[in-house]
């Protein structure tokens, strides 16, 4: 599996129309050090925003700025750590500005048979997934509403599209992401405040890697669901998060655009 990126950061700028770009925009992106996080940051400095990536390892951190120039910056920060976020929001926008995009990314999965799950193993996933997704989306959507424009974008999972083995605390969250996008996106419009989610099919990463190292069976079965028959690279979510942002999707709120290789459909 290669983890490598192949959005090249040095090509000549896109001669996509404006509304793709996202020139002058300021974006959150939680749990942007790594994986599709990171790619969605690389995505959205290739288009022209400033971003911030949040994160619990400096060295990630760091690495990942280091790696896509000028406009990124980073902040350590576990989403979990509800009482934090304000202050993390606050501060951020005394320094960058107000933020225009936030990118609830940051994500855990556990895979366990459903009657082994324990509280606290369920309390875990939901806490990263869920609590801190909502709890970040009222601190920046306040703010986007008081100023009348903003764009959230959620990563939601096939995990809440269909049943999959061994993931009810992961799929418990992500559902819970899908029907929060619905009510937010019907509370904020009147705001000009959209919020959609990327649903994300099998996507190769360290968490695709854990789920699916040791159990080549459950990566067999992906694949032969999915009719592209492929698994996608972390931009593939990060030009997905792009367009959602951008001006071009301006009419677009509440949706859960699947980024998945036809994986949801497949037979
Ligand atoms: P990775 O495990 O590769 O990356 C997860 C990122 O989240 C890391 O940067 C990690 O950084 C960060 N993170 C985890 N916990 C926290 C926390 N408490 N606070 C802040 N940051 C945190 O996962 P992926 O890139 O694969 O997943 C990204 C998102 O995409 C997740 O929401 C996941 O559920 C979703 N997704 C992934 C799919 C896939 O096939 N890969 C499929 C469908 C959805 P650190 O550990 O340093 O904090």
């Amino acid at each position: 599996m290669n983890l490598k990126s192949s959005v090249d950061l040095n090509a000549s700028p896109a001669q996509s129309p404006a509304v793709f770009s996202l020139e002058g925009k300021t974006a959150l992106i939680t749990g942007g050090g790594a994986g599709i996080g990171l790619e969605i940051a690389r995505c959205m400095v290739a288009s022209g925003a400033h971003v911030i990536l949040t994160g619990r390892t400096e060295a990630r951190l760091k690495e990942a700025v280091k790696d896509l120039g000028p406009l990124a910056a980073y902040r350590v920060n576990d989403v979990t750590r509800l009482e934090t976020l304000e202050d993390l929001v606050n501060d951020l926008e005394t320094e960058f500005g107000p933020l225009d995009i936030l990118v609830n990314n940051a994500g855990i999965n556990m895979k366990k048979p459903a009657l082994e799950v324990s509280d606290d193993d369920f309390s875990h996933i939901i806490d990263t997934n869920l609590n801190a997704v909502f709890a970040l989306t009222r601190t920046c959507a306040k703010r986007m509403v008081a100023r009348g424009s903003g764009s959230i974008i959620m990563i939601s999972s096939m995990a809440a599209y269909y049943g999959i083995d061994r993931v009810v605390a992961y799929a418990a969250s992500k559902s819970g992401v899908e029907g929060m996008v619905k009510v937010l996106a019907s509370d904020l419009s009147r705001y000009n405040v959209r919020v959609n989610a990327v649903a994300p099919g099998f996507i190769e990463t360290n968490m695709m890697k854990t789920a699916f190292g040791s159990d080549p069976d459950r990566m067999n079965k992906a694949m032969a669901r999915t009719p592209m028959g492929k698994f996608g690279k972390p931009e593939d979510v990060g030009w997905a998060a792009v367009f959602l942002a951008s001006e071009a999707a301006a009419y677009i709120t509440g949706v859960s655009l699947r980024v998945d290789g036809g994986n949801a459909i497949g037979f």
